[in-house]
């Protein structure tokens, strides 16, 4: 009997409407093509591709995919899946909306149905040529005319931080960028396929006896962040939003403050031994409280200087974060994320 049903249980969501909505930048990492499958309990496997992880669960009437990744990833991993199982992918779940996770799921079109958080939606809208830029971006933008030049280019578009992302940005070349064609760098290139079915606020997937639950627990890295569980399994997947032992990536573009903080600690509530990101290694519920205390001091320290009247500037100089100078990637973003911190509080004061 084919026991495959989905459930929604649909809360009324009384979400507050944030004006600031930012993305990260498509880096070039310094990822080899290393492809590998990896096992991580019973019927559960990771799928790597450089430093991007996926996941996927097999069952006796299909498999559940985690996040495509991208046209690459997704065709290698499906040409693995037949060979090494002879199953078809039943369902891809998005953990949000950004390409380098999302894209390529095409190539599962033809069994899958795709799933993901409502607000992926909107997301996935390109901005039309004349759309305002967004609150962080409004700070960088020196000149006031509604677009950012490569000399104001600022945060995750920095040429200090990626001196080749304003090229890239720049799609058209013409020196300047737009809102959309920011948006187009995290978003567009049209590698991700939208959900067939969207959820609100939790819904689980059934199949072949076993169940995946999707979690939705608001704002963190962006607004449209699903926490995957695996109960049977006891296994989460956080993705970008927390990644055990390394710092948040630069300068936390596109992210959430506070919620974020409140967000890894609902994330610490649930029940769970094993945290898969979608980057690096796994890791425990140990993990996901320390990140959350490293945001929460981080910034508190950001908001004592701002009200010091510090500037930037100093505040890189002094916020140290000493405590956790242990984790992965401390030397290079902890900078990178007290600007983050204090350009998100500043573009979202009154
Ligand atoms: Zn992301």
């Amino acid at each position: 009997m084919v026991s495959k049903f989905i459930q929604f249980l649909r809360i009324a969501v009384t979400t507050a409407v944030l004006s600031a909505v930012l993305y990260t930048p498509v880096i070039a990492q310094d990822a080899g093509p290393e492809r590998v499958i990896t096992n991580i309990t019973g019927d559960l496997y990771s799928f790597r591709q450089g430093r991007h992880v996926g996941l996927f669960l097999v069952t006796d009437e299909g498999i559940i995919v985690l996040d495509p990744t991208n046209p690459e990833a997704a065709g290698w991993l499906k040409g693995q899946l037949d060979e090494r199982f002879g199953l078809p992918v039943k369902y891809v779940i998005y953990s949000h909306s950004h390409n380098d996770h999302a894209g390529g799921g095409d190539v599962f079109a033809d069994t899958a149905t795709f799933i993901g958080h409502e607000n992926i939606a909107k997301n996935l809208q390109r901005p039309a040529d004349d759309a305002p830029l967004l609150p962080r971006e409004k700070l960088w933008d020196a000149n006031g005319d509604g677009r950012i030049q490569e000399s104001e280019a600022g945060g995750y578009i920095g040429t200090d931080i990626a001196p080749d992302a304003f090229a890239r940005y720049d799609a058209d070349q013409n020196g300047w960028l737009s809102r959309a064609e920011i948006w187009t760098a995290r978003f567009g290139g049209g590698t991700v396929r939208a959900p067939d079915i969207y959820y609100s606020d939790y819904a689980t997937i059934s199949l072949g006896g076993k169940t995946v639950e999707l979690n939705y627990l608001g704002y963190n890295h962006s607004d449209d962040m699903t926490v995957v569980r695996f109960p049977e399994e006891r296994v989460i997947h956080t993705v970008d939003a927390l990644i055990p032992n390394r710092m948040p990536w630069r300068t936390l573009d596109g992210s959430y403050l506070p919620e974020w903080i409140e967000w890894l600690y609902r994330v610490a509530e649930l029940d769970f031994d094993i945290v898969v990101p979608g980057h690096e290694s796994p890791g425990t519920k140990e993990d996901v409280l320390e990140q959350a205390r490293y945001l929460e001091e981080l910034q508190a320290a950001v908001v004592v200087a701002m009200a010091e009247g510090k500037s930037v500037e100093e505040m890189v100089d002094t916020i140290l974060m000493e405590d956790y100078s242990d984790m992965l990637e401390y030397e290079y973003s902890r900078p990178l994320n007290v600007v983050g911190v204090y350009e998100m509080l500043l573009s979202t004061q009154d």
